[in-house]
């Protein structure tokens, strides 16, 4: 290499250090924009969306009539419902689903025939899940809506499948 190609790289060499020094010296005593996750956390806009939850009444009881619409509308084929019964208050020994579905209130006091269908089983894979919102907007009832919730970790494909009981409390 000749004097004069030698130099030409050293300039070049310099020159591309002191852009790189001005801009960490420029970052340095910025703030950082990095999180020290998980014990500081982003702060979720209002429209973000997590993974579906279910939701109940105020008297507990579920919001779902299991018309299956969310289940035909998601495009991932996660979500799998059982439509179980409809109870028209005939009378019949109530499984652990229904008294679930049905308030303990209105169990004690013999009003669980509200005519309306409900789920016997209702399971949202959240492995295949997208998160695209299309459950909550195509329901009728408001019975499943976008939580905010987006951080899970599973050891098996099963843990990822969530039932009623844990939707309600995601
Ligand atoms: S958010 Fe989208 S992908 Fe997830 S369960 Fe609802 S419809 Fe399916
Ligand atoms: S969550 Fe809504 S759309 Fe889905 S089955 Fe229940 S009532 Fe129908």
């Amino acid at each position: 290499m000749d004097t004069k190609k030698e130099e030409n790289s050293l300039i070049l060499i310099s020159k591309n250090f002191l852009i790189g020094l001005k801009t960490t010296l420029g970052t340095f005593f910025k703030k950082p924009v990095t999180f020290q996750y998980p014990k500081e956390r982003l702060r979720l806009t209002e429209n973000f969306r997590g993974f579906p939850k279910l939701n109940i009444n105020k008297d507990k009881s579920l919001r779902c009539v299991a018309c299956m619409l969310c289940q035909t509308v998601c495009p991932s084929e996660a979500i799998k419902i059982n439509s179980g019964y409809v109870d028209y208050g005939n009378e019949h020994e109530l499984t652990e689903r229904q008294k679930h579905n049905h308030s303990l209130d209105k169990i004690a006091s013999g009003v669980v025939n509200d005519g309306r269908r409900h789920p016997e089983s209702f399971e949202i894979d959240l492995l295949r899940c997208i998160c695209c919102g299309y459950c909550e907007e195509i329901c009728p009832e408001e019975a499943i809506s976008m939580s905010d919730k987006f951080e899970f970790g599973f050891y098996t494909r099963d843990e990822g499948i969530f039932g009623i009981d844990k939707l309600i409390e995601l």
